[in-house]
């Protein structure tokens, strides 16, 4: 009978639901020496996040087929030590989406109607009704700020309150949005001046981080409302208190904060007019807990019984042969920096080689080059079993082709969009991924971010221009190449640098005269 380890505490129904499975031990507040114990001879581990599961603890276990996380995250997991024992890691990413969107439509309606305040002010023993004068949703506009999981179910929500509903989402398709009756909006600072309520739901990456700021919080409308259930970093902190000290919004509502708890005496606390806060309680709902345990009870089953789970996040890569494993590293990093760089949604991913790989080569390099293309834009983690999956959700079509102008080591990878297309090229020179072309121009420039592409006419001192901007921003130069056809032509400056280049600095780049456009990947 499979022994199934509990070390977190699960609801009660996901147990009942394992013991049907095999011989359930659940475990209590216990140390890493009895975890060690009990998972030597276990064929299953639940955890949710308080355990840490060590590589020491994954090393100890000579049974273990699967780690199930009953939630999201799995930033507790040693999810490489898994994968290089062959351990499955699964977890349950649509659990709290619901109970999110829920907890989000009760900030909105406690801002609208200033509950929290109220109902403070009734236990004073006061009865001041001309205070609390409220707005309504109804035929106000909510702007969303990522329309994922957690943003499309507010949307629905939303809509039942009859608001107009915007979303600022570069990375979905157009379809997912018209089918919620949503309206996609292009430029960030457009759906902050239109809107009335501003809800965040944006994973925090290098991107979403201090993403609100005051330059965005000055767009929005005096009597708007932000919401942030996301993830504290997105909104600059110093920067929101401002804003609501000055007026520059009417409120916000905040589930989730830059630390956490905050601390005594934030200065949050004195906002008590302006401002509802919730300890980062948004996805804590008993049905979330019972859907996240269920789900990784039926995961559970399907590992035991020799199927494959659905919600893998890691995926032993046994069978493939090195050189492809190298092609799938140098694929991967050439699709994260396509996809940083291209403009617009990608709409088709191209994977081109020089030799026809075997149809198992040909799919793990289709799901490294995926997943470089859309792990910086997801909460959940894309991985090599889920790649292909979530580009199919976001509409995104992927070719594969075999070219004469490609050596047998090379990888192209074209990203390609409504109004936008890059192609980047590249190999494995000892054990670094190299660029071998960008958009057909040759380099052989080592795949090290940050890097900064600078497409311009090949014209004398173009080149020294840039520097001297990069350098009056205090940026230093590591390396630099230029790749251009024949002299005086279209070309492309690639340059490393050790740190990242600020906005400012990319902008002024591309004013410089014969420069055409200017990307950073980083
Ligand atoms: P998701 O991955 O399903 O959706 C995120 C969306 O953001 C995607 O559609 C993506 O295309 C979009 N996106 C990525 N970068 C963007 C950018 N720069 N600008 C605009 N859009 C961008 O994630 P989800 O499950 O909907 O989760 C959303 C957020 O909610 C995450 O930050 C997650 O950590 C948080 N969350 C909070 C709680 C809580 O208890 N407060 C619980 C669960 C999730």
């Amino acid at each position: 009978m499979p022994k199934i380890l509990v070390t977190d505490p699960i609801h009660e129904d996901a147990l009942e639901r394992l013991k049907e499975l095999g011989e359930v031990v659940v475990l209590e507040d216990a140390d890493e020496e009895e975890i060690a114990e009990h998972v030597k001879d276990a064929d299953a581990w639940v955890v949710r996040s308080g355990t840490k599961v060590t590589r020491d603890l994954i090393e100890k276990a000579e049974r273990l087929k699967v780690i199930a996380r009953a939630g999201v995250g799995v930033d507790n997991i040693d999810v490489e030590a898994a994968t290089e024992k062959g351990i499955l890691v699964v977890n349950a990413p649509e659990s709290s989406s619901i109970a999110v969107a829920e907890h989000t439509i009760g900030l909105m309606l406690a801002l609208a109607r200033k509950i929290p305040q109220a109902d403070r002010s009734v236990r004073r023993g006061e009865w001041r009704r001309k205070d609390f004068m409220g707005v309504e949703l109804a035929g106000k506009t909510l702007g969303l700020v990522g329309l994922g999981r957690i943003g499309q179910q507010v949307a629905k929500r939303a809509k039942a309150f009859e608001m107009e509903v915007l979303a600022y989402d570069p990375y979905i398709p157009e379809r997912v949005a018209r089918e919620l009756g949503v309206e996609l909006v292009d430029d960030l600072h457009e759906l902050l001046e239109r809107a009335d309520f501003v809800s965040l739901h944006v994973p925090l990456t290098d991107e979403t981080e201090g993403l609100i700021g005051e330059e965005e919080l000055k767009r929005m409308k005096p009597t708007a409302f932000l919401i942030n259930c996301a993830r504290g970093p997105i909104v600059d902190e110093d920067a929101l208190l401002k804003a609501l000290k000055e007026g520059w919004i009417a409120g916000a509502a905040l589930d989730v904060y830059w630390e956490e708890p905050p601390g005594e005496d934030h200065p949050l606390y004195e906002l008590e007019e302006e401002t509802v806060l919730t300890p980062h309680i948004a996805g804590s709902t008993a049905e979330a807990q019972r859907a996240a345990g269920l789900i990784v009870a039926r995961e559970i089953e399907r590992v035991l019984s020799g199927e494959i789970p659905e919600n893998v996040v890691n995926l032993p890569l046994a069978g493939v042969p090195d050189d492809v494993r190298e092609m799938m590293e140098v694929g991967e990093a050439l699709a994260d920096v396509a996809a940083q760089v291209v403009e617009g949604r990608p709409e088709v991913v191209r994977v081109r080689v020089g030799e026809e790989p075997d149809e198992r080569s040909k799919e793990a390099l289709k799901r490294a080059v995926l997943k470089g293309c859309l792990d910086r834009i997801l909460t959940e983690p894309v991985t090599m079993v889920n790649a292909v999956d979530v580009a199919r959700d976001r509409g995104i079509n992927f070719e594969f082709a075999v070219s004469d102008g490609l050596d047998e080591d090379e990888v192209e990878v074209e990203i390609e969009t409504e109004g936008d297309a890059v192609r980047f090229r590249g190999r494995m020179i000892g054990d670094t991924p190299y660029l071998t072309a960008v958009d057909g121009y040759e380099l052989r420039f080592k795949l090290k971010t940050p890097l900064l592409f600078v497409w311009h006419v090949d014209r004398p001192g173009v080149v020294g221009d840039v520097g001297v901007i990069l350098g009056e921003h205090g940026v230093n130069i590591a390396a630099m190449e230029v790749g251009r056809r024949e002299r005086g032509g279209e070309a492309i400056m690639v340059i490393r640098t050790d740190e990242k280049p600020p906005e400012e600095c990319l902008r002024a780049i591309e004013e410089v005269e014969h420069v055409r456009r200017v990307e950073l990947a980083d």
